[in-house]
């Protein structure tokens, strides 16, 4: 892997909330599975500021020979609010195949929470067979909601404006 195939996390801020991104090609992909792809950051909330860590995991299915993803969060800080959790993340075979994203939203994460979610057939046979020599891009994005947020007023305290940008604008490899 070299340095401009990896980009370590872009932080943004958003009204109610922050998110980061990450884009990474994978070499080899087929070739190394299981593969990992596991990380660890802060959120620097004016607030409630949050630390986690994540990790992805490709693995195949030996019986149809897809390829399944596990997906473990875990809340590191010990500060005492909950926020609310949005994760999201995509496989492309560029150009030929784009695979459907997957995500999940959680509700009230506490400190020390843990979560894990598996998502089967993330890459169906077919595709790992006809393009097995291509790397894909991975991308993904975690985001955390309600940490600088006045519930009382019920409008964001601090008012932050972003754009709504898809996954091209945040990843040069596409
Ligand atoms: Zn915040």
């Amino acid at each position: 892997m070299t340095a401009e195939d990896r980009i370590d996390g872009v932080h943004e801020l958003h009204a109610d909330g922050h998110l980061i991104r990450y884009c990474e090609r994978l070499h080899n992909f087929s070739g190394s599975l299981p593969v990992k792809f596991h990380k660890s950051f802060t959120f620097r909330c004016s607030v409630s500021p949050t630390s986690w860590s994540f990790r992805v995991t490709f693995e195949k299915v030996p019986k149809d020979g897809s390829v399944s993803c596990l997906v473990f969060i875990r809340r590191m800080d010990n500060a005492q609010f909950s926020v609310d959790v949005d994760f999201w993340m995509c496989v492309l075979f560029l150009p030929l195949t784009n695979l459907p994203p997957q995500s999940f939203k959680l509700k009230g994460m506490p400190r020390g929470g843990r979560e894990t979610r598996t998502f089967p057939g993330v890459i169906p046979y077919e595709v790992l067979r006809d393009l097995s020599d291509q790397a894909p891009i991975f991308q993904v994005s975690f985001g955390v909601r309600h940490c600088h947020v006045d519930e009382d007023k019920k409008k964001p305290a601090r008012l932050v404006t972003t754009q709504n940008r898809g996954p091209k604008a945040w990843c040069s490899k596409l």
